[in-house]
């Protein structure tokens, strides 16, 4: 990347504008500058390319979703331990049948959850 002199930049964001471009609250995520919608694409006038700010939204996502993954599991196990403990506590037919069903719900959730931390892990 060349490096622009600030009055080439501040030029060329001036020259975006009258040409009706339209300044954007996101900034390129390569050199911090305020990024451009230029004809319903989203450019920077610094780097002179497009920018996807979607792929920045995923990888954020992706950064979340370990935490989120965490607290999820936190959730099920706690509902497991309070489903084993009515399940223990119970003769009812139909408690017991609700209540595997629930756990083994909650037994897939937890399968899933950890699959997808492995799926995602193998990607990075
Ligand atoms: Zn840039």
């Amino acid at each position: 990347m060349v490096a622009l002199h600030k009055d080439d930049v501040v030029r060329r964001m001036s020259e975006v504008l009258k040409a009706g471009g339209k300044m954007l609250s996101q900034t390129c995520p390569v050199c911090g500058n305020p990024l451009f919608e230029i004809k319903g694409e989203m450019r920077c006038v610094v780097c002179d390319k497009p920018v996807v700010v979607i792929r920045d939204q995923v990888e954020s996502g992706k950064a979340l979703l370990p935490i989120v993954l965490t607290s999820l599991e936190g959730v099920v196990v706690e509902k497991i331990d309070e489903l084993t403990g009515r399940l223990a506590g119970t003769v009812d037919l139909d408690e017991i049948e609700e209540t595997a069903r629930a756990i083994d719900s909650l037994l897939t959730v937890l399968k899933k959850s950890e699959e997808i931390r492995i799926a995602t892990k193998q990607t990075e």
